[in-house]
């Protein structure tokens, strides 16, 4: 979370990782998209599994540099306009290099009445870096096309829980990394590809372009669940933080991108059953207006079996998006377990389940 990383620039992410499982037994490679695939050899004669989350965040890129040394922003991703103003940022210059700002916010004892419950769009706003001219930022390094990401945090919160940048989707890229080591232990297990996907935020199609290449038979993909246990989320279903991992029966987007993800019958069937038998709470949701990039990856050569597994997350894409870390544990339990059952019998055809 501390690893800049906004997409279609994932590359220090990418390499902390890489570097973190490097004492693992998986052969390791990164494709020209960046996204860094691992694989673990297994039985052969069971489906093959890809499981992935995303290395990106949503952020900003530099659009105009004002002759008084303000900058302004285009969006990336999924940017909650009204939770901008006054938050710190960083632009990633270079590792050792970065430089953080402040999205500027209007001066409340200049803000007349009918402001303010006003949203300020994007692209009105500007950020302080305490520059005084165009000269001044080109000499910290920041040019048009430089990312933006909010200022990395973390902070804990009572026992379990962390608000930060990036837990979407950080907490599953720490989860895929602690299910590889705990799969590499040993134990019957199928090959398993371990993706870091890139560009989820940007076009959904980075992880598309890995299973291309690895052609899985099945796919699960780790990425939130949207919290409903806050007064102005209640209504959009049952899922609570610190309630254990969730699957999703159902997603999809319509504005522009039209597609989804409803999962093969036998990886609900599957995660259904360790659930319970491991005595790991499993809840559900299902929902319209988000979907994540298994939804491309689902139609990648003949079709994959996909699902979206996920822990619950609060006040997602904004600068403080909080998690469990108990659901995260849970998360890891049940993909270990889940993963081990898919042996040579265990088998896609859609008929033994519907
Ligand atoms: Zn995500």
């Amino acid at each position: 979370m501390l690893t800049p990383g906004l997409s279609g620039h994932e590359d220090r992410v990418r390499r902390l990782i890489a570097r973190d499982l490097a004492d693992l037994p998986l052969k390791l490679r990164t494709d020209t998209l960046g996204n860094l695939i691992a694989t673990l050899e297994g039985d052969a004669g069971a489906p093959s599994v890809m499981l992935f989350a995303h290395t990106d965040q949503l952020g900003f890129i530099v659009r105009k540099v004002e002759a008084n040394g303000l900058i302004r922003i285009e969006r990336l991703g999924g940017i909650p306009e009204k939770a901008l103003p006054a938050q710190a940022v960083l632009f990633c210059v270079g590792e050792g290099k970065d430089v953080r700002g402040v999205i500027a916010n209007k001066s409340h004892h200049a803000t007349p009445a009918e402001e303010k419950y006003k949203v300020t769009p994007y692209a009105e706003l500007f950020i302080d870096v305490g520059a005084e001219s165009a000269e001044d930022v080109r000499r910290l390094g920041i040019a048009i096309g430089t990312p933006v990401v909010y200022d990395p945090r973390i902070i804990h919160l009572n026992e379990n829980r962390v608000i930060g940048t990036s837990v979407d989707d950080r907490a599953g890229c720490a989860v895929v990394m602690e299910v590889a080591r705990q799969l590499a232990q040993g134990g019957p297990r199928p090959t398993v590809h371990f993706v870091f996907a890139v560009l989820e935020e940007f076009n959904l199609r980075g992880a598309m372009v890995a299973a291309q290449s690895i052609n899985p038979d099945i796919a699960i993909q780790l990425d939130l669940a949207l919290n409903a246990d806050t007064p102005d989320m209640a209504h959009r279903g049952e899922v609570a933080l610190g309630g254990g991992p969730a699957i999703s029966l159902y997603s999809f987007h319509g504005r522009g991108t039209l597609n989804g993800t409803i999962p093969h019958p036998a990886l609900p069937h599957l995660f259904s059953q360790t659930a319970k038998d491991e005595g790991i709470p499993l809840q559900r949701t299902a929902h319209t207006g988000a979907l994540t990039d298994s939804s491309y990856v689902q139609l990648v050569n003949e079709g994959v079996a996909c699902i979206d597994v996920c822990f619950p997350c609060r006040y997602t894409h904004t600068a403080l998006e909080m998690c469990d870390l108990r659901d995260l544990e849970g998360l890891t339990k049940l993909l270990v377990s889940a993963i081990r059952r898919i042996n040579p019998s265990f088998s896609l055809d859609r008929d033994l389940y519907t």
